[in-house]
């Protein structure tokens, strides 16, 4: 069977690793027709708009997408602006790129899987934890406003029916792969009604589900990954928690190039690496293409294609395992072309 997946390049180094891992996904025999999402600053050159409402069409038909990395520039007010109103009334306009993809097709979920790869280098051995994000709310809502001229305000949104979704997607996949543990991640002690919210619905929510629910507040939580990550099995955390731990936790494990990730919504799903455009080595064919291949092995597993991501999953190890081979932020000299053709070399029946 042909799989239709859409495939957004991105900016920045986007194009370079998405490409990688669209070589590597072929090498392995999977049969994909692969729709092209335009978003990004080449989407805004093509049609007028950073993200047109055909790649979210695209996403929408087809349900599932593998997403490189969008630029957003930070302050101004830049938005992605679409038109139409939502039911409530209110505008739909986003922060970035990827926000609005995951609130235009409800991604409610960010999966981000944090583990030691053989051959990649890093401070620890054996950690291996899974974060989920809630993906459509807290701060991310971008509720901000000028008070006056000189105070500027956000609103943090927390609904029990938000937290109660992410909690039972954390458990379901809890249960699928035998984890038993999960922290909650919180910052209740300050943030009493938002966040004790979330502690308390997704508390309930796990020991209701017969698994082991712990609690942490967010910066006794990074002193503690920092110290001993190998004793955490899953996260559970607000988008905000979410998106800071999750760069943390990818430096547990070798880094930003190694780190990938998904988000999941009602019949939908969109595979995308934690790291952002990475401007300063765009262009270079130094980028790490592991994350983007990971999130594709992500995808394929996702897909039903478990035999094809254990096979890239492998190769990907054996090329790792080489320093000569892998790029520099990974300690190597190697380039993101040369790691992608080893990749695919042993993935080629000779
Ligand atoms: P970044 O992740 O792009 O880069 C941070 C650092 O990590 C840089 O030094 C970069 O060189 C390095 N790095 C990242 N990916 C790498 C890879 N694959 N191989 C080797 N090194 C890698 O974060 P940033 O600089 O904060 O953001 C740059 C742009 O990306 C911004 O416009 C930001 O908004 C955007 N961004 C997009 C996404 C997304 O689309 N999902 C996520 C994060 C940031």
């Amino acid at each position: 069977m042909t799989l239709d997946i859409v495939l957004i390049p991105g900016d920045g180094i986007g194009p370079e690793v998405m490409g990688g891992a669209r070589q590597v996904v072929e090498a392995a025999g999977v049969a994909v027709r692969w729709v092209e999402g335009l978003a990004g600053a080449a989407a805004g050159k093509a049609s007028g708009t950073a993200l047109p409402e055909a790649t979210i069409e695209a996403i929408r038909r087809h349900g599932v997408a593998l997403k490189g990395p969008t630029a957003t520039p930070f302050g101004g007010n830049y938005r992605i602006a679409f038109e139409g109103l939502r039911a409530d009334g209110s505008a739909r306009s986003y922060p970035s790129i990827t926000v609005a993809l995951r609130k235009e097709l409800d991604l409610f979920v960010n999966v981000r899987p944090v583990k030691n790869y053989p051959g990649i280098r890093s401070r620890y051995d054996n950690v291996d934890l899974v974060i989920f994000r809630e993906n459509t709310e807290d701060l991310y809502l971008s509720l901000e406003r000028m008070r006056d001229a000189d105070t500027a305000e956000a609103t943090k949104v927390i609904t029990r029916g938000a937290t109660r979704r992410v909690a039972r997607f954390a458990i379901d996949y809890m249960r699928r792969t035998g984890r038993k543990r999960v922290a909650i991640v919180h910052k209740a002690n300050i943030l009493k009604l938002t966040d004790g919210m979330f502690l308390e619905v997704a508390r309930g929510e796990v020991e209701g589900a017969g698994l082991e629910a712990s609690q942490r507040v967010v910066d006794a939580l990074c002193l503690d990954l920092v110290m001993n990550p190998e004793a955490f099995d899953c996260l559970l955390l607000p988008n905000l928690y979410g998106d800071i731990v999750s760069d943390l936790a990818a430096g547990l494990v070798g880094g930003l190039g190694v780190a990938p990730g998904a988000n999941f919504g009602e019949g939908c799903a969109m595979f995308e690496a934690v790291h952002g455009t990475a401007p300063d080595i765009a262009g270079r064919d130094v980028a790490n293409p592991t994350a983007a291949i990971l999130s594709a092995v992500m995808m394929l597993r996702y897909l039903g294609e478990a035999e094809a991501a254990s096979r890239i999953e492998a190769a990907l190890a054996a090329v790792l395992a080489d320093p000569r081979l892998v790029t520099p932020d990974l300690g190597g000299s190697g380039g993101t072309r040369g790691m992608v053709a080893r990749i695919v070399e042993r993935l080629t029946p000779s």
